[in-house]
């Protein structure tokens, strides 16, 4: 049995949000240089003419912010894919999320980080950003049953993950929104993390962030209880329920249109958090606000991923600690002897043969 106390989640977090109510999208590099982001990040920034540099040829998909666009670079002959996002309403002024990713991304160059080629704006007061193309991405390759991934697969999805994340964590950055489908893979099966709509620099003295942050499924209990000053560990939780995911071939802990569902399904795998396995649990918003949970005991990973070969499941343990201070760091996940056991991982050239032929 458990108790919610009312107004549980009437917290509202002002935290990361910048207010960007410009109205201009003349004002896009004004504001691209004066938001609280260190300039250095923003400075170098190139806005092309128009949509003129491009041929649209037709569309990938659709999230979020609206349809996302192929379309050829003129000129070079690029495929590229662009993203259209339009604020709602004029006096909204450019999408806050669109300036995160801009700044971000604009000088972040590493092999498994989506690469954003160009940004504009329109003058219908979109901004549209333009990234190097990508074949398919990860929950299209596990949806596909036609697809077989070998525990040799996973090994190279996982790999290539680590090294993104842990190239953003070495610059202070959390992505804050892996899952599947921000793993886009280009033609010649390069692994490229992408959606950086909700990453955000931290560091220290502790940044106070949202706990409104990464898809449910993927969502790690400390930010489910309320945390506002949480760390790396946070985008590490995600990387173990994408590698449990791959284990499984089905998401690992589906809770259901809630955190206190999502929590639930948490505690009936990993047990009730208790002073031993997570010793300042109880400091959390929700828990010092007087939610508790039922005893119930941890169910063994070897009961759950029965396929799974010894390595596999004592890394997963190691991502997916319920105390965000016991878990791993991408670096040493990477360093983990299941990378180097066999089998070895599958070479990105082969990753995709079965998606593109
Ligand atoms: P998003 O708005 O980032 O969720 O993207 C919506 C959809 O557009 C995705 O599900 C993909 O199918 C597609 N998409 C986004 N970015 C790319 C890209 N760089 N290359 C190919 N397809 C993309």
């Amino acid at each position: 049995m458990r108790q919610l106390p009312s107004g549980a989640f009437a917290v509202s977090y002002r935290d990361d949000r910048e207010s960007l109510n410009f109205t201009s999208t003349s004002r896009i590099s004004y504001i691209l240089h004066t938001v609280s982001y260190p300039f250095s990040l923003v400075r170098n920034l190139y806005f092309s003419n128009s949509m003129e540099n491009y041929r649209v040829l037709g569309a990938l998909g659709s999230g979020t912010w609206g349809v996302v666009h192929s379309a050829e670079q003129n000129g070079t002959g690029r495929k590229v894919a662009i993203k259209k996002i339009k604020s709602e309403r004029s006096e909204e002024g450019v999408n806050f999320t669109a300036i995160r990713e801009i700044k971000l991304l604009r000088e972040f160059k590493h092999p498994n980080i989506i690469e954003l080629v160009d940004v504009f704006s329109t003058p219908d007061m979109a901004i549209c950003l333009v990234y190097e193309i990508a074949e398919t991405d990860l929950e299209k390759i596990l949806n596909n049953k036609q697809i077989s991934i070998s525990l040799a697969d996973i090994k190279q999805h996982l790999f290539s993950l680590l090294k993104a994340i842990s190239a953003c964590h070495d610059r202070w950055i959390l992505h804050r929104d892996l899952k599947p489908d921000n793993m886009l893979y280009i033609k010649d099966g390069t692994m490229k993390l992408a959606d950086f709509g909700l990453a955000r620099m931290y560091g220290t003295p502790k940044t106070r962030l949202s706990p409104q942050a990464i898809t449910l499924w993927y969502k790690p209990p400390e930010l489910l209880l309320g945390s506002y000053e949480y760390s790396s560990a946070a985008d590490i939780w995600s990387v173990g329920c994408i590698f449990a995911e791959l284990l499984l071939r089905r998401p690992f802990l589906q809770g259901k249109n809630s955190d206190i569902s999502q929590l639930d399904t948490i505690f009936t795998v990993f047990g009730t958090p208790t002073d031993v396995n997570w010793p300042d649990h109880n400091t959390l918003p929700l828990c010092a606000r007087g939610l508790i949970w039922d005893d119930v005991p941890a169910i063994p990973f070897d009961e759950i991923f029965t396929a799974a070969p010894k390595d596999a499941i004592s890394l997963l343990r190691s991502l997916l600690t319920l105390d965000p201070n016991m878990r791993f760091t991408a670096r040493q996940a990477l360093d983990h002897p299941y990378f180097t056991n066999n089998p070895p991982p599958t070479s990105k050239e082969k990753i995709l043969v079965v998606v593109i032929s």
